[in-house]
């Protein structure tokens, strides 16, 4: 069992205290590795390395392209080691190897190598008209580094979503600590690795592993730090907010989803049932973008239902590891105990289950949960309202495409949404009417890192990726040269000196 250290100031060190926890797999709920327990303390020395290297200069004042080098170079280092790193992931999360190594692993390299590439070609320099009143003078605004910036990251897909954070931070000349979540903090610490290897600075990136009120709430509070990038859910989003409002701390929060997912009647059925399945079921219902609100034309509705209660057989529980499964655990027995009180909540609230309901018969370990589909629920039910983060889908039948959007709309949250229709122009005048900041026409879950993503509402402040992300890592500063050169020219300094 591997032991794990701390990532501080270009070091793999022990927490101050000395402690240990283990970490567990959710499928066996076994140890899997053992992980140092930071405290504030530790939190404390890792924003004071970081601060050190930005004010330095060492990366903040490299060149982007010797920036972009070494970044790339630990892209490699993670590829290199691609299969090692998705069966960590897989055995720490309970995301099935088919998902981390198919996509999650891979594709958060790409993502990495991408915002990287970005990055090094995003203008820093941009010109701004020129102005000759009072005088001619020539204006720019200059792109910085904000300084140090904190991320900290949920556990649900905890590789790309750390990467989303860390790439952006670095190329832009930001120095950064990352805080993964407890429940999985592997795959950060095998970023710190690649970072090493690599040749970035000391401090520049650092890794504290430690609880949310411990080193998070160090994080969102420390005057040193300039920004805090958070993904988590919509409570502790808030949470993070009012502690970086008393040092004035720029914020970046990407929360919680309630994503609607509209069927139009012109649809392809076999690509929305699958669809409808996939934007649900993807990693367990544990995407903050998930498809858990399905709309249904009344007019199919029967023939969509049917077509769902067959293609759900085909969603395979089992362990994670093994190649077959299309379905693992849940990550936490806290997550499991949530999640199935949210379905006794839709069961006593009056919403037919079409099937699922529990855990599945028959295993004896980890926190599972069958694939659970509600119908008739109205959009007012709880699980219609509230995140559940599990495999827990609620159908809802409507009449006019109209009520569906407007129910759509009804939500506290704006993250993601999904419309399936053969009618494009139709179905993009409907993904323009969804208050979401991500519409996915005839799919769902398909980021890519040179789009933005976050949310509208109560799912977020700002966005991760994509130029718009990028930019959320700088700071603006306008240079004003003025080309008035001769005094007797200044007339605007008689306003307060008279010769
Ligand atoms: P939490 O909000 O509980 O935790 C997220 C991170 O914040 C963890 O690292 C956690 O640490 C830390 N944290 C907890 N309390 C504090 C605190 N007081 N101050 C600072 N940091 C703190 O969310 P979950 O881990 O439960 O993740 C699931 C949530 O994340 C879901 O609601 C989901 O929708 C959302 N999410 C949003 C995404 C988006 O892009 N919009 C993407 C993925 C998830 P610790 O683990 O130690 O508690």
């Amino acid at each position: 069992m591997e032991k794990y250290q701390l990532y501080i100031d270009g070091s793999f060190v022990e927490a101050e205290s000395g402690e240990c926890r283990p970490d567990f797999s959710p499928a066996t709920e076994e140890p899997i590795a053992s992980v140092p327990v930071a405290s504030k303390v530790d939190a404390r020395r890792a924003v004071e390395a970081a601060r050190r290297s930005f004010d330095s200069g060492a990366w903040s004042g490299m060149a982007v392209r010797e920036r972009a080098k070494i970044l790339m170079r630990m892209a490699e280092k993670l590829a290199s080691r691609q299969d090692e790193i998705a069966r960590l992931e897989s055995a720490d999360s309970g995301a099935t190897i088919r998902q981390t190594s198919f996509m999650e692993i891979p594709f958060g390299i790409e993502q990495f190598q991408t915002l990287v590439e970005m990055g090094e070609r995003l203008p820093t320099y941009e010109p701004l008209p020129w102005i000759d009143v009072p005088a001619i003078s020539w204006n720019f605004v200059n792109r910085e580094p904000i300084g140090v910036c904190a991320g900290i990251v949920p556990w649900n897909l905890p590789f790309m979503i750390a990467v989303w954070k860390v790439a952006p931070a670095l190329i832009m000349g930001n120095s950064m600590v990352l805080k993964p979540a407890s429940d999985t903090p592997l795959t950060a610490l095998e970023l710190a690795k690649a970072a090493a290897e690599a040749g970035i600075p000391p401090g520049v990136f650092n890794v504290v592993v430690g609880s949310g009120p411990d080193v998070g709430e160090e994080l969102c509070s420390n005057p040193m730090v300039d920004k805090v990038a958070f993904t988590g859910s919509t409570e502790t989003g808030r949470r993070v907010m009012k502690l970086a409002a008393d040092t004035i701390k720029k914020v970046t929060l990407e929360l919680g989803g309630k994503s609607p997912t509209i069927i139009c009647e012109d649809a392809d059925l076999s690509v929305a049932v699958d669809g409808a399945l996939f934007g649900t079921f993807f990693f367990a219902g544990q995407a903050c973008e998930s498809g858990t609100r399905c709309f249904v034309p009344a007019s199919i509705y029967d023939e969509f239902m049917a077509r769902v209660r067959d293609r759900v057989t085909h969603v395979t529980v089992g362990d994670p590891a093994d190649f077959e499964t299309a379905l693992g655990p849940l990550v936490s027995q806290a997550q499991l105990t949530r999640v199935l009180g949210y379905i006794e909540t839709g069961k006593r609230e009056g919403a037919r289950l079409v099937c699922g309901g529990g855990r599945p018969a028959g295993m004896k370990k980890g926190w599972y949960v069958q694939p659970t589909i509600f119908e008739e629920v109205p959009n007012t039910a709880t699980i219609a309202r509230e995140e559940i983060f599990g495999p827990v889908l609620a159908v809802i039948k409507y009449e006019t495409l109209d009520d569906a959007i407007s129910m759509a709309n009804d939500s506290i949250y704006g993250l993601g949404g999904a419309v399936f229709s053969r009618d494009i122009p139709k179905a993009i005048g409907i993904a323009k009417k969804i208050r979401t900041g991500t519409v996915w026409i005839n799919d769902m879950h398909l980021l890519n890192a040179r789009a933005p993503f976050g949310g509208y509402k109560q799912s977020g402040v700002g966005r991760e990726m994509g130029p718009h992300g990028l930019l959320e890592y700088t700071q603006v500063k306008h240079i004003h040269v003025d080309l008035a050169l001769e005094r007797s020219k200044k007339f605007w300094y008689d306003y307060i000196i008279n010769d």
